[in-house]
């Protein structure tokens, strides 16, 4: 996964003057713009910085911590958001590191809240190493439901060396599901989202 810039120079972890800590900025390692590879479509995908799950054969070392890349300021935002306007675009695909971590969620959702207000037509793809139903129990943070209200398309549980196959769409490992939350909301229970059948048939 290639890693652009690398911004030694931040301090948002630092503590302030006095006694109050800073919160810790959302930190970002790469956008692609026009990516056919992570989600439906074309699309602008985020990589965020920090993970601390520390999978065996990560394909994405580089972002485990949370400071590496750049701060994840308005101007970024603003660019992402302006690359999603062509019609060919499909929307936005969120990955890491990991989108999940506490503080990450902390940094994205009023984020996400704006694209999906912006562009209500397009769809948001997260992928997580937690479970859906990891997220809605033990790692459920005060920001969780706003992120999950957000998201179209939540490409979960941690990658799996073992059980990796190449064919799969959009995944690495077939203990992975691709699912459709907006089914899964109206259904009261998981239901993974169907791709094209010329694709998943590997038809082509
Ligand atoms: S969740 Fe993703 S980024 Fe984090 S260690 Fe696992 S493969 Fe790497």
């Amino acid at each position: 996964m290639p890693f652009s810039r690398v911004d030694a120079g931040y301090n948002g972890g630092c503590c302030q003057k006095g006694t109050r800590r800073k919160e810790l900025a959302l930190h970002y390692s790469t956008i692609k713009y026009c990516d056919i590879a992570n989600g439906e479509g074309v699309r602008t995908s985020l990589f965020v910085s920090g993970c601390r799950r520390r999978c065996p054969f990560c394909f994405n070392e580089e972002a485990w911590s949370f400071t590496a890349g750049n701060p994840f300021d308005e101007s970024v935002e603003q660019a992402i958001i302006e690359s999603l306007a062509p019609t060919y675009i499909d929307g936005l695909s969120v990955l890491g590191g990991e989108p999940m971590e506490p503080e990450n969620q902390k940094g994205l959702v009023d984020f996400l809240e704006k694209v999906k207000k912006t562009y209500p037509s397009k769809t948001i793809w997260c992928y997580t190493g937690d479970t859906f139903e990891e997220l809605l129990g033990e790692k459920k943070t005060g920001e969780t439901e706003r992120m999950l209200a957000c998201i179209d398309v939540l490409v979960d549980g941690p990658f799996v060396e073992s059980l990796k196959d190449i064919t799969l769409r959009f995944r690495g490992s077939s203990n992975q599901r691709v699912i459709d939350l907006n089914a899964t909301r109206k259904a009261g229970s998981v239901i993974l989202w169907e791709d094209d059948p010329l694709f998943s048939s590997h038809a082509l």
